[in-house]
C-alpha cells in the first residue's frame, strides 16, 4: 500500500512520482532529512527535530521553506492521514531544482518531500538484549553536525556491521570514539556516563539531548568528552539512542562482551524514563 506524501505544500501519495531528475539532492546530495517518530498518529519531540532542521539549513544557506507553525500543521496533517498508528515520518528538504551545475542559480525554490512509513519499532525482548556493534573508522565529511542527505559514509559503515552480523557501527576518528552511524553513543563508567560533545564530529541527536536531562534529572553523572576507542573495552555499559530505537543497549563490542553481557542498571533507568517521556512529549 502506498503512504502518504506531502510534496511542497500538498498532499498525495509515494505512488505519485514527484522529484525532477535535476533535483538538486539527487545530483549532490544538496539538502537535509529528519526522522521523527509518531505514536498514537501523534508526533514525538517535533519542535526539536524542526529547530535541528533549521539549524542545518541555515548552515547550507537553504532557503527555510516554512515556519514553525507551518512545519507543525503540515506535519500533524500528514500524520493523521496515515493509515496505521506509529510510524515513522522520513521528512526531507533539498535546495530545488535546477539545470545542473555546481553553482546554485539564487532564485531557487527548496524541494520538501515527506512521508509517512510504518516501521517495527524494537519491542521489550529486544530492549533488554540490546545489539551488537562493530567499531570502524569514520569517512564522512567535515560537518557532520548538520543532518544532511550524504549519507554515503554511514551506509558504508552500516553495511560493513551488517556483514559482521551486527546491528550498528561505532564510528572512530583521531583515536576517538564519536558515535553511531546512525546513532548517538554513549559509554557507561562507575556509575556515570560518557558521550561526545557536541561539535562537527557528530549529529546533535535529539535522543541523545534528552536522555542527558534525564540522566541529570537522576543524579547520573555526565562527562560529554571524546571517549578514547582504548576505553571501549574497559566499560560496565553501553548503549546507543535514536529516534528509532530509543535508547538500545550494547551488548558486544567487536566481538567483546560489555559488562556481564546483561542491560545494565544504567542503562535501564534512562531506557524505561525516555520511554515514558516520550509517550508523555507525543501526548498518548
Ligand atoms: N547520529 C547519526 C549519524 C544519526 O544518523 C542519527 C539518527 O539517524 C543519530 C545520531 C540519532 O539522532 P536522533 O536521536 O535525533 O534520532
Amino acid at each position: 500500500m502506498p503512504d502518504i506524501l506531502y510534496f511542497n505544500g500538498r498532499f498525495t501519495t509515494t505512488d505519485e512520482r514527484v522529484l525532477g531528475v535535476e533535483d538538486r539532492g539527487f545530483q549532490f546530495g544538496d539538502g537535509v532529512y529528519e526522522v521523527f517518530k509518531f505514536l498514537g498518529r501523534r508526533p514525538a519531540f517535533l519542535a526539536d527535530h524542526f529547530r535541528r532542521m533549521q539549524r542545518g539549513l541555515a548552515e547550507l544557506e537553504i532557503r527555510s521553506p516554512w515556519d514553525e507553525a507551518r512545519f507543525t500543521s503540515a506535519m500533524r496533517e500528514l500524520v493523521e492521514r496515515t493509515a496505521f498508528d506509529d510510524g515513522i515520518v522520513y521528512l526531507q528538504v533539498t535546495r530545488g531544482e535546477a539545470e545542473r551545475s555546481h553553482f546554485w542559480p539564487d532564485a531557487i525554490e527548496p524541494t520538501v518531500v515527506a512521508y509517512s512509513r510504518a516501521f517495527q519499532f524494537p519491542g521489550p525482548a529486544k530492549k533488554e538484549r540490546g545489539i551488537k556493534v562493530i567499531t570502524t573508522s569514520d569517512h564522512r565529511w567535515h560537518f557532520c553536525n548538520v543532518k544532511s542527505l550524504n549519507l554515503l559514509g554511514n551506509a558504508m559503515a552500516k553495511k560493513q556491521a551488517q556483514r559482521a552480523g551486527a546491528d550498528e557501527a561505532i564510528l572512530l576518528g583521531e583515536g576517538f570514539v564519536r558515535e553511531g552511524a546512525s546513532s548517538s553513543f554513549f559509554a557507561v563508567k562507575n556509575g556515570g556516563i560518557v558521550t561526545h560533545p557536541l561539535d562537527e564530529r557528530i549529529l546533535p541527536g535529539v535522543v541523545r539531548d534528552r536522555v542527558i536531562g534525564l540522566a541529570l534529572g537522576a543524579k547520573i553523572r555526565v562527562d560529554e568528552r571524546p571517549l578514547r576507542e582504548a576505553e571501549l573495552f574497559d566499560l560496565d555499559e553501553a548503549f546507543i539512542t535514536s529516534t528509532t530505537q530509543g535508547v538500545m543497549p550494547v551488548s558486544e563490542i567487536d566481538g567483546r562482551v560489555i559488562g556481564n553481557s546483561r542491560r545494565g542498571e544504567v542503562t535501564t533507568t534512562l531506557q524505561s524514563r525516555f520511554d515514558q517521556l516520550e509517550l508523555r512529549e507525543a501526548g498518548v
